[in-house]
């Protein structure tokens, strides 16, 4: 079982796009994405050099944009083809990363946390942990206990979203644990029985969240969030009692566009360097994690030493315990469909072809 699996998800073109009269230079083919590059003339490469499409294969190619597409899938379609997983590996005793790369606008909180009455990710990922948490509670002897934390990494500090009074300060302490490895100190976890408790503390959270205005969108989301579920299973295995700890983290990353693009000065440009910092690393991760599970999936290759620079981002050294090893991480490469993105949207075809 490879442990990174990655999917692009191409969205509609929203009013901006279509005010613009853009043109669609998405198409998707089974598991392939092709991008185009108009300005290269057709059957030209330009005076560049460069071709006019590139075509990149990825575990999975969603499109939402266009409902007759055979590659088209809906929330509860995402859900299937990878929300599911998840569960398995959190009932199976392992830990999960889910997290959504993007430019802003892109469809990341789309993808993870949906729309009203169309839920994303997030929240069917919470529900299924629920509904089977009460099904196996129904015939066997199991006992369960879920407990979420919420946190934001900005500028590579942290703060806690779900304490109420003192959660302004981006000042807690990520510590390591000889035995259970990276962890944030102080850390409030919240005990809940079922998924309202969870929509409830996110709410909390979510209002608690940066954001702040850019050239490019009016609110967009400067820093990174990690929402996670600690899951824990007791049961009696020959009669003698044991545990399983399992965690899920689900990622709504900073929007990954450069700040260059944004017209973005001073702190806002460090700012916007500290984000890149957090996106590179993860990035370098997911990839020598990739190559490291390809050189385990062929047996005559003789084994690299791969090193992998969890250490160099706040953001990959708390995602440790769940990349990489037995842990299932999904990466969501969520896209615009129209020419006027064109660079922004081969950046991130790019960043999620090295995850493979
Ligand atoms: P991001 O979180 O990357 O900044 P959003 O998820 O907020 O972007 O998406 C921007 C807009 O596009 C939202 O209005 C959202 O409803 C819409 N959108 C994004 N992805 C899709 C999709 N797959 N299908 C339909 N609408 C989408």
């Amino acid at each position: 079982m490879a442990s990174v699996k990655v999917a692009v998800r191409v969205r509609p073109m929203n009013r901006r796009e279509k005010d613009l009269e853009a043109k669609f230079i998405i198409h998707m083919e089974k598991n392939k994405t092709t991008i185009t590059n108009l300005k290269i003339p057709e059957g030209g490469t330009g005076d560049t050099g460069r071709e006019r499409t590139k075509t990149f294969t990825y575990d999975f190619s969603f499109c939402s944009a266009d409902s007759e597409s055979p590659n088209y899938v809906s929330q509860e379609m995402v859900f299937t083809n990878l929300g599911t997983d998840v569960l398995q590996s959190a009932f199976e005793g392992y830990n999960a990363c889910v997290f959504a790369y993007g430019q802003t606008g892109s469809g990341k909180s789309y993808t993870m946390m949906g729309d009203t009455g169309d839920s994303g990710l997030i929240p069917r990922i919470c529900e299924g942990l629920f509904s089977r948490i009460n099904e196996t509670t129904k015939w066997d002897e199991a006992s369960f206990r879920t407990e979420v934390s919420y946190l934001e990494i900005y500028n590579e500090r942290v703060r806690d979203l779900l304490r109420r009074k003192s959660s302004k300060t981006y000042n807690l302490r990520v510590r390591e644990h000889p035995k259970e490895g990276p962890y944030v100190e102080d850390l409030s976890k919240h005990l809940v029985q079922n998924y309202s408790d969870v929509e409830e503390l996110m709410d909390a959270g979510n209002i608690n969240r940066t954001t702040a205005a850019t050239g490019m969108n009016d609110v967009s989301s400067r820093s990174h969030a990690i929402f996670t579920i600690n899951f824990t299973q007791a049961k009696f295995d020959s009669e003698m009692p044991c545990e399983t700890v399992s965690k899920i983290h689900l990622v709504d990353l900073a929007g990954s566009e450069r700040a260059d693009a944004t017209g973005a000065t001073g702190v806002r440009l460090k700012e916007g360097g500290n984000i890149n910092k957090s996106l590179v690393t993860l990035g370098n991760v997911i990839s020598a994690l990739a190559d490291l599970s390809q050189d385990a999936a062929n047996p005559l290759v003789k084994k690299k030493q791969v090193f992998v620079p969890y250490r160099d981002s706040v953001l990959t050294w708390l995602l440790k315990d769940s990349l990489g090893g037995n842990s299932k991480t999904i990466m969501i490469a969520t896209i615009s469909p129209a020419d006027v993105n064109y660079g922004e949207t081969l950046s991130t075809l790019r960043y999620a072809n090295r995850a493979k």
